[in-house]
C-alpha cells in the first residue's frame, strides 16, 4: 500500500507552524509496514486542495489528510472531499452528543457551526476524538482510502493511533497488533549510539529498531508486530536486553519518561531530598525539576548566585578558591553543592557552574560547564561538559545534564531502581 499525506492549513505555508502531523503520520505508517510516498501541504483553499486530491489519487492508494475539520469558515476539507467523492455530508449522532457534552463540560455556549463538526461523509467509519470536537473519518471509494484527522496534534495523534491504525489494519485483512517500546538516551550522540548498536540495527526485523534524534537526547525505538500484545511484548524482550547490555549506562527511561520525571521518580520513590546552587542555569535546573508534581517532598530549594560574590555571601564559597582555581572549575562546582546541601539540610546538592556564552568567562572558554554533586556525607562528584551551542541552548543543556547526573547517581546507588 502507497500512501500519501495531505497537511491542510494555510499557516504551514506561511512557515506559522511546522508540520509535524506528518512526520508523527509517517512514523507511525513505517511501523505498520505503509510505503509513505509523498508529504503535500496545501493552504486553506479548496480549488488547490482539490488539485491536490488529483494528483494524489493518481499517485497513492491510501490518502491522509490532516487539518481544517474545525468549526470555522476556513476549515474546508471534508466538503472539498465530499465533493469530489460524489458523497453527501451527514450529521453523525454520536458526534453531535459528544459535541454537546464537550459544550456541557466546559461551560460554553454551542454555537449553529459547531454543529458543522459533527458533519461525516456518508458511509465513512467515525474516529472518536477524545480530546476535542471533531471527528475523524475514513473512507474507501473506489479502490482508494481516505483518512481524515483534525489538526491539533494532541487530537490527532491519539485519533491515528487508537482508531485510524486499528482501521488499516483491520481492512487490510491483516490481525495484526503493534506495540512500541521507546528506550531514551542521554550523554550520548546519535552517531555515536549507533555505531555502538549497529549489528543490532542491521540485523532486527521484528522488532524494527529506529534511531531517532532531537536536539540533546536520542532515543530508540523497538516496534514489533505479533498476533497479540504479550506475543508483541516477547518479541522486544530479549532486544531491548541486548541493547541495554551495550549502551545501558546512557538509557535514562522508557516511553514517556523524561530527564525530570524519571529524576523526580527516583528521588521520591526513595525518600531524598536535594536542593541546588545554579551560577549560569540561574534556576532553570530546579524550574525543570518543578515541573513534576509531587516534587515539593524533595525539592527543598537552592540559590542562584550567578555572581562571584554571591558565592561568597550566600553560600560561603571561600575566595582563597575562587581565586586560586576560578569560579569555572570543579573545586568551584565541587563547593557549590556541599554548601548548598548543608544549607537546606537536603541529602543530594547540586552545583551548576560555567561559561554559557557568547564571550569566554573567568578565562574559560564558551560552554565549558561544571557540574558538582553531592550525596549525603560522600565525597563530592563533579562533571564537566563541553558544550558548542548558543548561550541558551548551553544553559538548558546544562541543566539537562544536571537531572541525568542525578539520575545516573541514584540508579548506581540503588541499583533495584
Ligand atoms: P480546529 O478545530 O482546532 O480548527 P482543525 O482540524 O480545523 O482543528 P486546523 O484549523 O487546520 O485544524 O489547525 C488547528 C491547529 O492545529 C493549528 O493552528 C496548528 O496549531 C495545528 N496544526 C494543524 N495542522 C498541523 C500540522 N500539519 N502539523 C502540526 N500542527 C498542526
Ligand atoms: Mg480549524
Amino acid at each position: 500500500m502507497k500512501a500519501e499525506i495531505i497537511a491542510v492549513g494555510s499557516e504551514l505555508l506561511l512557515g506559522q507552524i511546522t508540520n509535524t502531523n506528518a512526520a508523527f503520520i509517517s512514523a507511525r505508517l513505517a511501523e505498520a509496514g505503509v510505503d509513505v510516498y509523498y508529504h503535500t501541504v496545501v493552504g486553506d483553499n479548496p480549488n488547490r486542495l482539490d488539485e491536490a486530491i488529483t494528483i494524489a489519487q493518481n499517485r497513492a492508494d491510501l490518502i491522509i489528510f490532516s487539518g481544517g475539520l474545525g468549526p470555522t469558515k476556513d476549515d474546508l476539507t471534508k466538503e472539498t472531499i465530499a465533493k469530489k467523492l460524489g458523497v453527501a455530508l451527514e450529521s453523525d449522532n454520536d458526534a453531535l452528543i459528544s459535541i454537546e457534552a464537550y459544550f456541557k463540560r466546559t461551560g460554553r455556549t454551542m454555537t449553529d457551526n459547531n454543529k458543522k463538526q459533527a458533519l461525516v461523509l456518508s458511509g465513512s467509519t467515525v474516529l472518536a476524538n477524545n480530546h476535542g470536537m471533531a471527528p475523524g473519518m475514513a473512507i474507501k471509494k473506489n479502490g482508494k482510502c481516505y483518512i481524515l484527522l483534525p489538526g491539533p496534534p494532541h487530537e490527532m495523534q491519539p485519533m491515528f493511533e487508537k482508531e485510524a491504525i486499528p482501521y488499516l489494519l483491520g481492512t487490510s485483512g491483516n490481525k495484526e497488533v503493534i506495540v512500541s517500546r521507546v528506550l531514551k538516551f542521554y550523554g550520548i550522540g546519535e552517531a555515536e549510539l549507533e555505531y555502538r548498536v549497529q549489528s543490532i540495527l542491521d540485523s532486527q526485523t521484528n522488532p524494527t529498531v529506529a534511531p531517532l534524534a532531537s536536539p540533546d537526547s536520542v532515543i530508540l525505538r523497538l516496534t514489533s508486530k505479533a498476533e497479540s500484545v504479550e506475543a508483541a511484548h516477547k518479541l522486544i524482550t530479549p532486544v531491548e536486553s541486548e541493547i541495554r547490555s551495550l549502551v545501558g549506562q546512557f538509557i535514562y527511561g522508557i516511553d514517556e519518561d523524561s530527564l525530570s520525571s524519571k529524576a523526580a521518580e527516583l528521588l521520591l520513590r526513595n525518600g531524598l531530598t536535594i536542593a541546588a546552587a545554579e551560577s549560569l542555569t540561574a534556576g532553570l535546573f530546579m524550574a525543570e525539576l518543578a515541573d513534576e508534581p509531587g516534587i515539593s517532598s524533595s525539592l527543598k530549594g537552592g540559590v542562584v548566585v550567578y555572581d562571584e560574590n554571591a558565592k561568597k555571601e550566600q553560600l560561603d564559597i571561600p575566595g582563597s578558591l575562587l581565586d586560586e582555581y576560578g569560579v569555572v572549575s570543579s573545586e568551584c562546582a565541587a563547593a557549590l553543592a556541599r554548601s548548598v546541601k548543608r544549607k537546606f539540610s537536603s541529602d543530594i546538592g547540586i552545583g551548576l557552574t560555567g561559561a554559557a556564552g557568547p564571550d569566554p568567562h573567568d578565562g574559560k572558554p564558551v560552554g565549558t560547564v561544571w557540574i558538582g554533586i553531592a550525596y549525603k556525607d560522600d565525597e563530592v562528584k563533579t562533571y564537566k561538559l563541553d558544550l558548542s551551542g548558543s548561550r541558551n541552548a548551553n544553559r538548558k543543556r546544562a541543566a539537562r545534564f544536571a537531572l541525568y547526573y542525578v539520575i545516573k547517581e541514584l540508579k548506581s546507588r540503588l541499583p533495584e531502581n
